[in-house]
């Protein structure tokens, strides 16, 4: 497996690049109610005490398994479930702390790409209503609304005369353009592409990253790229950040983390990698299924599933270690 070239690896770690997104110790939590006449209060720590950055035209890659809190942690970013606690800093503005108003002005500069590209499509909006929509929300419609389309769908890749369609008469690579002319047509500086391309064929995944990765270059775009496939996300990401169970367990340039991945968890999504012409080989000996939030183990999260578990994994939760570019949440390195 490849990671992104050497060149944007070095945009992401250029010190002169400013912060556009500061995320942290970010919590978000719900209580489900379980047991007996269900009195018992419980918590779901989907996201719990998560910090990262996100400089400007860079993309990080947020990827870990179904179920690992990183959705939760991009809707809770984008206003679409309530944080718990810590902090969130974007544009330089505290984006918790914002009025329901301040944030709708926000979201112009902070858009999103979701997995389902049909469902994601008001069915009964052609094109043309569908990419300017956000431009007449925003009063930024110069010309006309057919113009605007146009330009849209030719920036995505899409033939211009299909501005009068609807989603349905679309393929799912096709829609997923359109989802995109949407989300860049505000000219946004963030987008969280939510396992954006997922749905996808793999032909067509690629030819979609490639899109993103030319709108970035043209728009001076930042992604959060959140996905369960650590092979898409070394396609288009700078940096990696690995998710479990609501924590962040390591992070580091993308092929920083592919060449020399530091955490157990990030070893075993690594060792799943289907290579060409080689049958498929686990060979971190991990084993199991992520458990439920409700069932989180004391001590390390990843304990039960570790090989190299210690006696203190089972007592204690590691802290985070930072060194230069990477970091890691695990005994191994304290
Ligand atoms: Fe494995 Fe222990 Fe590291 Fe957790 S802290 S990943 S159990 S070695």
């Amino acid at each position: 497996m490849e990671a992104k070239p050497d060149t944007a690896m070095s945009r992401s770690q250029d010190p002169e690049k400013k912060a556009l997104l500061e995320v942290f110790e970010l919590k978000t939590w719900f209580s489900s109610s379980s047991g007996m006449f269900a009195r018992q209060k419980q918590h779901i720590r989907a996201v719990d005490g998560v910090s990262f950055r996100i400089r400007q035209n860079e993309t990080l890659g947020l990827v870990g398994e179904s179920g690992c809190g990183k959705t939760t942690l991009g809707r809770t970013l984008l206003g679409l479930e309530t944080a718990t606690s810590g902090h969130v800093i974007f544009k330089d503005r505290p984006l918790l702390s914002l009025s329901r108003k301040e944030m709708d002005q926000m979201r112009r500069h902070l858009q999103v790409v979701f997995q389902d590209p049909l469902s994601s499509l008001n069915p009964r909006m052609n094109v043309i209503n569908i990419v300017t929509e956000g431009l007449v929300r925003f009063g930024m419609l110069k010309g006309s609304r057919q113009e605007h389309a146009r330009r849209l769908l030719a920036e995505v890749g899409m033939d211009e005369a299909m501005i009068y369609r609807f989603p349905h008469e679309f393929s799912g690579g096709q829609r997923q353009r359109i989802n995109i002319a949407r989300a860049v047509s505000l000219r946004p500086d963030l987008i969280i592409c939510d396992e954006a391309v997922s749905a996808l064929d793999v032909s067509i995944q690629a030819q979609v990253i490639n899109l993103l990765l030319t709108l970035q270059e043209q728009h001076f775009l930042s992604y959060l790229f959140i996905s369960h496939d650590l092979s898409v996300v070394s396609n288009i990401a700078d940096r990696v950040a690995v998710m479990y169970l609501g924590q962040i367990v390591e992070t580091g340039s993308t092929a920083e983390v592919i060449r020399e991945p530091l955490h157990p968890y990030t070893r075993m999504l690594i060792a799943a990698l289907p290579v060409a012409g080689k049958k498929k080989v686990d060979s971190s000996g991990v084993k199991g299924e992520t458990p439920l939030y409700t069932a989180r183990p004391e001590g390390c999260r990843f304990n039960p599933r570790c090989r190299q578990a210690m006696d203190v994994c089972r007592r204690t939760a590691p802290d985070e270690i930072r060194q230069n570019s990477r970091s890691v949440r695990c005994h191994l390195y304290s």
